[in-house]
């Protein structure tokens, strides 16, 4: 019959040290990832010919939303840049052709 040794005060230290590393890389690795796939897709929508940079239309440029408690905050949707990606209309392409 096999028994289950207990593990020590410090083997279970150890693991939950181990473990809160493993974690907080992962985080660190997450936003990583985040950042580039931003930075990727802002590559991506600038060589599309589908999408354009349209004026925010949450702040209408300034990057600044005033809330309803009076407060300044950055622009959730632009980000503070003014600008979003709009996919173009498909009528635009055809209007163009002509
Ligand atoms: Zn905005």
């Amino acid at each position: 019959m096999v028994t289950m040794k207990e593990k020590t005060l410090e083997e279970l230290q150890d693991e939950f040290n181990s473990l809160t590393r493993k974690r907080n890389q992962t985080i660190l690795d997450l936003e990583e990832a985040t950042k580039k796939l931003v930075e990727l897709a802002e590559k991506i929508y600038e060589k599309s010919p589908d999408y354009v940079k349209i004026v925010c239309p949450s702040c209408e440029g300034t990057g600044i939303i005033n809330t309803e408690e009076g407060k300044k905050v950055k622009c959730p949707s632009c980000q503070m840049r003014g600008f979003v990606w709009a996919r173009k209309h498909k009528g635009v392409d055809k209007l163009n052709d002509d």
